[in-house]
């Protein structure tokens, strides 16, 4: 017997709360190859190869000096600056309205998000929200099970949820996936200076290496490990929520029929809590994503914070009776060794 017939009709419920139901924004996008580059693909080959080369640069000794604690510093604090305007800012206020911010914390989240380098604000979160529409079906942009569940093609599929989608010409309309971003004159203008926050991504680790060292070993060490190591770690991190985060790991909670989000504990500090994705996609517009004890979610926290300084309000923190009325008892899945999915029949 399946283990869907045993779920009451409530848990068989699709989840309220989702931005976007199946299929009614837009019509699926049909997979298709690359086609062709464009120069946004070069400059989208430069962002994601650019901080890659510096790191193997690095990994092969072509830069003799050791690190510093000022270059630590400088990685480890804009890590956290641009990773949690991304998970905070980003993913759960402007992608799932997980809470309302006054508009200084709005704007520092999107600037310091777009210090991440994944897109402008906008383009992000219209491409996010599609992937919440068409979880793991025709018209999710990044998802590893486009080509099929067997092991050749769950590989290939997982190089496209990784890196590959970026180059694949499907444009998400900025206006049809987030109106209510385009409708934001802050987060126009932001998005517009993307280009130039992006320079200062990589500009302000360098200047502020000199400055604090007043040397050019100080500035090239801020370029290098403030700069392109931590926007590679951060891109890497992003790119596996979408690849590792539907492939491997736990699905504790019940999801849409095709979508695969799972549980990933091992990404919990780098993803800042984004990698209990299996509870995202089961409660996408929940503040909190890692729900269970000693599920590290540093985003959570730092909401509650800006919630106690009053610069956030109307959290839609989980409560017990919505966790458990998601849970469902499912076997760990590892698509990858060919074993079929075991994922519920939601009609
Ligand atoms: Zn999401
Ligand atoms: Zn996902």
């Amino acid at each position: 017997m399946p283990a869907t017939a045993e779920l009451s009709p409530a848990r068989n419920a699709r989840p309220a709360d989702d931005l976007a139901p199946e299929g009614t924004l837009a019509p699926p996008l049909t997979p298709g190859p690359p086609s062709g580059w464009n120069p946004q693909q070069l400059v989208t080959a430069l962002i994601v190869f650019g901080p890659l080369a510096a790191v193997l640069a690095v990994a092969l000794g072509f830069f003799s000096r050791r690190i510093t604690l000022v270059d630590l510093c400088l990685a480890v604090g804009l890590f956290l600056i641009s990773g949690h305007g991304l998970s905070a800012g980003f993913h759960r206020l402007f992608a799932h309205r997980s809470f309302k911010a006054a508009r200084w914390l709005k704007i520092t989240l999107a600037v310091s998000g777009s210090l991440g380098l994944e897109g402008s604000v906008n383009s992000w979160v219209a491409n996010h929200r599609r992937h919440h529409a068409y979880t793991d079906r025709p018209g999710d942009p990044h998802s590893p099970h486009r080509y099929g569940a067997k092991p050749v093609a769950l590989l290939r599929g997982a190089a496209h949820a990784h890196i590959g989608w970026l180059f694949h010409a499907q444009p998400t309309e900025e206006a049809r996936w987030a109106p209510d971003l385009t409708a934001d004159p802050d987060l126009v203008l932001i998005s517009r200076l993307f280009p130039l926050l992006g320079v200062a991504s990589v500009g302000l680790p360098m200047l502020a290496g000199w400055a604090l060292t007043r040397t050019w070993a100080g500035a090239l060490g801020g370029l290098i490990w403030g700069g392109a190591v931590r926007i590679f770690v951060l891109h890497q991190t992003t790119f596996a929520v979408n690849s590792v985060c539907h492939l491997w790991g736990k699905r504790p909670f019940l999801t849409r029929r095709e979508d695969r989000a799972t549980n990933f504990a091992p990404l919990a500090v780098l993803a800042m809590g984004d990698n209990w994705h299996n509870f995202h996609h089961a409660s996408p517009r929940s503040a909190r994503h890692g729900v269970d004890p000693h599920q590290l979610d540093s985003t959570a926290r730092l909401i509650w914070m800006f919630e106690r300084i009053g610069a956030a309000t109307d959290v839609h923190w989980p409560d017990s009776e919505t966790v458990e009325r998601r849970r469902v008892v499912l076997p760990s899945v590892n698509l990858m060794s060919g074993t079929s999915f075991p994922t519920p029949v939601v009609e």
